[in-house]
């Protein structure tokens, strides 16, 4: 009788060696392990905004469920009239993703695949070395900074080729970036763009863009416009509310769209994603009202962290990276710390897989869900009792 073994299939030793993405907890799934009331569960583990999705979203879903019958529009034509108009570019400008991790994946395909050699930064993204491998591409991750960011001089060193390689096909950047929440200055980044070698795409991912304080942003529509190898990376899963819905997009010039649309899944964005898109993005006061609570709650950690004297990296996102042990020698830290905030129906999300083993990343949520988690925190983290009274 024939029998099939996974071990006479060709499957590429890049497929064979990738290791699964690692998103935050559920709560459910907490709730079942712990014995815990999923109902008392904090989950400040994936950047999610927590207003949850905008009523007009809603609204706006619920009318677009009596064609759910039928395919979405390939095309995304509502969508791309709406955000044309906002961002002052034609809709031939705008590649519409799953997410935007579906852009930086079809980035990967288009412009990398199997031939290509990929640079990202240490501590970057997690998805940029997943997109990378799953194409077979080479990849040259760059040391980070003191501060855990990105070394553009670095980096442009490794997209030229400096190890004789040739130039790189692609360059990812978040800013600000995550899981660190570190910010790059327009300027810097600029620079890099006007320095970068004409063969490489680079992909500036601003899935926190909307989350900066007005005199930090800058309208990066400008560079596509100058910039023939620059592709821009935005999302509607962050300040939008509309992560569970995967929808996000890529500015670039149509040269570079066109073969991304080529390249993605047909029918990538459902219906209900794109009719929600639309009314979040007319909704100006849910995004002001995000952004206003984001501000507060970065403050409310920051403080407390201070006040405790726990090390964090100032960040510029919505979310803070912090370190889970006084101890430098305490690689156990993160993940110790993250089973007993868990414990307490707290969750984080821990960042070994990033290679920041003492390290926690906590999300901002409301005031009461900040409280809930700085309560916890110095029991997690057995503070000692001045600690405890600064957090408190
Ligand atoms: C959350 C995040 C994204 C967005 O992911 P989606 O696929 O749009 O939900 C992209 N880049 C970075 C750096 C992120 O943290």
């Amino acid at each position: 009788m024939p029998t099939s073994s996974i071990a006479a299939l060709h499957i590429p030793d890049y497929i064979r060696s990738i290791s699964p993405y690692i998103g935050g907890k559920p709560i459910e799934e907490v709730a079942r392990e712990f014995g815990l009331d999923p109902a008392k569960i904090v989950k400040l583990a994936s950047n999610e905004n927590p207003l949850g999705i905008p009523e007009s979203a809603q609204r706006a879903m619920a009318a677009a469920m009596a064609e759910i019958g039928r395919y979405p529009d390939d095309n995304g034509f509502d969508l791309k009239q709406v955000l044309s108009k906002k961002l002052g570019i034609d809709p031939e400008w705008i590649v519409l993703g799953a997410g935007s991790s579906d852009i930086l994946i079809t980035a990967a395909l288009t412009f990398s695949g199997s031939e290509g050699r990929v640079v990202h930064s240490q501590y970057g993204f997690v998805v940029y070395g997943l997109a990378a491998q799953k194409v077979g591409a080479k990849i040259t991750v760059v040391p980070a900074t003191e501060g855990l960011g990105h070394d553009l001089d670095a980096m442009l060193a490794a997209a030229r080729g400096a190890g004789g390689e040739g130039a790189a096909q692609l360059v990812y950047i978040a800013n600000p970036s995550n899981p660190t929440g570190t910010f790059l200055e327009p300027q810097r980044i600029e620079a890099f763009l006007e320095a970068l070698p004409a063969e490489t795409v680079i992909v500036l991912d601003e899935a926190y863009t909307e989350y900066l304080e007005p005199a930090l942003r800058f309208d990066s529509t400008q560079w596509v416009r100058r910039f023939a190898n620059l592709v821009v990376s935005r999302t509607f899963s962050k300040a939008y509310g509309l992560a569970g819905l995967r929808i996000g997009y890529g500015i670039a010039q149509p040269a570079l769209t066109d073969l991304m649309n080529r390249v993605r899944a047909a029918f990538n964005v459902n219906a209900l994603a794109q009719a929600a898109a639309v009314a979040a993005l007319g909704d100006q006061a849910f995004l002001d009202q995000s952004y206003a609570l984001n501000r507060a709650g970065l403050a409310q950690l920051s403080n407390a962290f201070d006040a405790a004297g726990i090390e964090y990296i100032p960040s510029y996102g919505n979310f803070i990276l912090f370190k889970a042990s006084r101890d430098d020698g305490d690689d156990d830290a993160g993940a110790r710390v993250n089973l007993a905030l868990l414990k307490r129906g707290i969750i984080v999300r821990p960042v070994a897989n990033y290679g920041l083993p003492q390290w926690l990343r906590v999300s901002i949520g409301t005031r009461s869900e900040n409280e809930a988690f700085l309560a916890a925190l110095p029991g997690a983290m057995e503070l000692g009792a001045a600690a405890r009274a600064a957090v408190a």
